[in-house]
């Protein structure tokens, strides 16, 4: 699927495809939230596809469309990041390893089974061991005839620049506020979620979620815990102990908490430095964070901020959630 803001990158490959020029490795990366995943399937179904259309679209009825559709095509491959098979933790770490990247190139060193694209995706390549990439640097350097391999990331720079150098970036990047918008409100009617949601509401979410209309979508079923958050970075100035809420915050993901931490972060500091008029994004709450605005300590808040970058960027190491809560709402309580 192409979504509306991904036009560009499609007409971009598109010619690159006719032409010729593909290359055998695209680095896609931009925002989480921004469908990279759907355009990268699109992308394998457009060259798998025996009859594409005139637009270079999949055209649905082939028998390799068939296959595409029901999700085994033998010439297309996907990886993403899994817990070790033997790991016991309920929250397990995870990551791409050699050996799951050793069978990948294996594979696409055979030739195809239907004779045209041999074709790997592979999400969240970040998240690939330094063995792991290492391993896949050769199939880069020497992929063979016809082989595509798409790499996804949101965070681009944690993948080495050797493997960076040897593909061609595709970037994606956060649509405009308007277009988010009517998408976002089509996309929920079509969906049949909760449809009560204002314009204001709308727009609010796609704040929360860095500007990627997918993300904001997702808010939208996470509303209990986003309340969660809220009640606990709000707790100290509503006369309740944040402390209390780090259980549950430990039971949510990880890293879309913290990211969202984030959002609190950037409201405090506009409220402390340009007063208490500035556009924040969690507006519900703009008289609990003008009350902390006016006794937080910017060189203590700018402390936090490391402290949660700090914690954003290890967020794959497995470690007592409900400490690393603790830890963060104590903080936050004492700006
Ligand atoms: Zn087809």
């Amino acid at each position: 699927m192409i979504y509306p803001w991904q036009q560009t990158q499609w007409q971009q490959i598109s010619r690159l495809i006719s032409s010729e020029r593909l290359p055998h490795a695209l680095f896609l990366q931009g925002n989480q939230g921004l469908g990279k995943v759907e355009f990268s399937l699109a992308l394998a179904n457009a060259l798998l596809c025996q009859q594409p259309l005139a637009d270079l679209h999949a055209c649905g009825h082939c028998p390799s469309c068939k296959l595409l559709a029901v999700g085994t095509h033998p010439d297309l491959h996907y990886l993403k990041p899994v817990a070790k098979k033997d790991s016991k933790s309920k929250k397990p770490a995870l990551s791409i390893r050699i050996d799951d990247i050793r069978d990948l190139c294996e594979i696409l060193n055979q030739t195809s089974q239907f004779s045209g694209y041999r074709i790997a995706i592979i999400e969240q390549a970040d998240q690939m061991t330094l063995a792991a990439a290492n391993s896949l640097l050769k199939t880069l350097e020497e992929p063979g005839r016809e082989v595509l391999i798409i790499l996804l990331s949101a965070r681009a720079h944690r993948l080495p620049v050797t493997i960076r150098s040897r593909c061609q970036s595709v970037r994606f990047s956060v649509p405009d506020e308007d277009l988010s918008c009517r998408w976002l409100a089509e996309y929920i009617a079509a969906s049949e979620t909760d449809s009560s949601l204002n314009e204001k509401q709308l727009r609010q979410l796609i704040k929360q979620a860095f500007g990627s209309p997918l993300s904001a979508f997702k808010l939208i079923s996470q509303r209990d815990q986003q309340q969660v958050l809220a009640e606990a970075l709000t707790a100290a100035v509503s006369g309740k102990n944040s402390l209390d809420y780090a259980a549950t915050l430990a039971k949510f993901n990880k890293l879309n908490m913290l990211e969202q931490v984030l959002c609190w972060v950037s409201d405090l500091n506009k409220l402390m430095s340009c007063g208490n008029e500035s556009a924040i994004i969690n507006e519900l709450y703009r008289n609990k964070l003008q009350g902390m605005a006016e006794k937080a300590s910017q060189k203590r808040l700018f402390q936090f901020y490391d402290q949660l970058n700090l914690n954003i960027l290890h967020s794959s190491i497995t470690l007592n959630e409900q400490l690393m809560w603790e830890n963060l709402l104590l903080s936050w309580d004492n700006l």
